[in-house]
């Protein structure tokens, strides 16, 4: 409740301070070097100016204090695969005809509006949204870009480009189905004069398909993410120039893949994007702790209507559509985030977020986790979900804390290079120099400008 008090007080731009800084805690850069211990950050407007051990560093003495002694700073997280049109509910088949009979439009624009505040409130900063209707997505990115509502920035695909797809799923998000490689292009162009900030290419595209995608996107200056589980899949996309290969690993279909495979991908630096916990981790973990389904934390940001729709879709959730190949998924899953690990590809972070049982709220730390169980440092892992992440999506801006950035940062209780769930405990949230969540406001604690321990 105080949260969303201080955001109404917090919201308008023009009340922000010119200088904000985050005294006390320890900061994680981005950069793969030792952490700065008993560090400082200064903020003026929306960009880093200053970093560095706080003994070093001049607070301007104007500077709202943000105190994070004991905590850890690193940089905004950086969600590389969401989708704000879902809530983690059990089946497309249901919500979407669910949506349509409780408000239409006003309904889906609630729904993206509490992803966004769970995605931002959970440290994610910046977030990709690969498929939802065009208006619906242009609208939300640009609502919250203004200041009108609090949530994650958003890089928005709108609806993605697909052959033959049909079911609830492809209606719900607005896919667009192809007959030709001339319409993929034209349709490319078309979202792309529309706003979009990146394409994303389905499965089942042909080679011909994806190239008219990539040449249409890129001519316009924007980026294509590929959804490709099978080996053929991601060889075409890969071939043709798709950008990113999301997906590819999270044993979708029967990994491993093909040395060669992997060997090309590497040698390409074409950035890979696992997506390895939805399904096949979310489903073992819900098994142990079916608990995680009536978070309290849910039911305060849902609001009675949606909880109930959501639980009422979980409902004996281990024979959900969504989970059938699971069994598979699971023998598998191991392998195929290993054999991108260890092969040394470019690993982004993403989590096809809002899929069933997959909440915005913990998707990206669950699948951080998923990595570092799976051999990942914690560094690299968290280096993937901020400075790398930031690549992928062209925000040069983003991903490091260092001057000249966008000031993106968060600070959580513990320390996340011992213990990656750590980034579970998410205290402070500044999103463009915006302080979202704990700040100044919210404690009572002294502005002290020293960074005495
Ligand atoms: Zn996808
Ligand atoms: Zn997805």
């Amino acid at each position: 409740m105080c949260v969303v008090a201080f955001l109404a007080a917090a919201a308008p731009r023009a009340q922000a301070p010119k200088h904000l800084a985050l005294v006390g805690g320890m900061l994680i850069t981005g950069y793969d070097v030792p952490p700065i211990h008993h560090a400082a950050i200064v903020i003026e407007g929306n960009k880093i100016v200053a970093a560095g051990p706080a003994s070093e560093i001049k607070i301007p003495a104007d500077a709202a204090i943000v105190d994070t002694s004991g905590r850890v700073m690193l940089p905004g997280l950086i969600e590389a695969h969401g989708h704000l049109i879902v809530l983690g509910q059990g089946s497309y088949d249901t919500w979407f005809p669910w949506i349509k009979q409780h408000g239409g439009d006003a309904m889906l624009k609630r729904v993206m509006e509490i992803s966004a505040r769970q995605l931002l409130m959970a440290g994610v900063t910046t977030t990709v949204d690969l498929g939802a209707p065009l208006a619906a997505s242009l609208s939300i990115r640009d609502r919250i870009n203004k200041g009108e509502i609090p949530g994650s920035r958003m890089l928005v695909s709108g609806p993605w480009i697909s052959r033959g797809a049909g079911g609830a799923m492809q209606e719900g998000f607005g896919g667009i189905n192809v007959s030709s490689s001339d319409e993929a292009g034209r349709e490319t162009d078309r979202l792309a004069a529309a706003g979009v900030d990146l394409i994303k290419a389905h499965a089942g595209l042909t080679r011909d398909d994806y190239k008219a995608i990539v040449d249409a996107a890129h001519k316009r200056g924007i980026r294509v993410h590929a959804h490709v589980y099978a080996e053929t899949d991601v060889r075409n996309a890969l071939e043709m120039g798709v950008d990113v290969l999301q997906h590819a690993g999270s044993a979708g279909t029967a990994p491993p893949y093909s040395p060669e495979l992997i060997t090309d991908i590497v040698n390409a630096g074409r950035p890979v994007v696992v997506t390895a916990a939805h399904r096949a981790w979310i489903y073992a973990d819900t098994a142990a702790f079916p608990e995680r389904l009536q978070d309290p934390a849910l039911k305060q940001l849902y609001g009675p209507e949606i909880y109930e729709e959501v639980q009422r879709s979980l409902a004996n959730w281990p024979t959900l559509g969504y989970f059938n190949r699971t069994d598979r998924e699971m023998l598998f899953r191991e392998r195929g985030v290993k054999q991108f690990i260890e092969s040394g590809a470019v690993m982004g972070m993403g989590t096809d977020s809002g899929t069933p049982m997959n909440f915005h709220s913990e998707a990206l730390w669950r699948e951080i986790k998923v990595h570092v169980d799976m051999g990942m440092t914690p560094m690299r892992a968290i280096q993937a979900a901020t400075r790398v992440n930031a690549q992928i999506i062209n925000r040069r801006d983003l991903g490091s804390i260092e001057p000249g950035k966008t000031a993106d940062i968060i600070a959580v209780t513990g320390n996340p290079l011992f213990d990656i769930v750590a980034l579970s405990h998410v205290e402070v949230v500044v999103k463009d120099g915006t302080v979202y969540k704990g700040g100044p406001a919210m404690d009572n604690k002294p502005r002290n400008t020293t960074a005495s321990k």
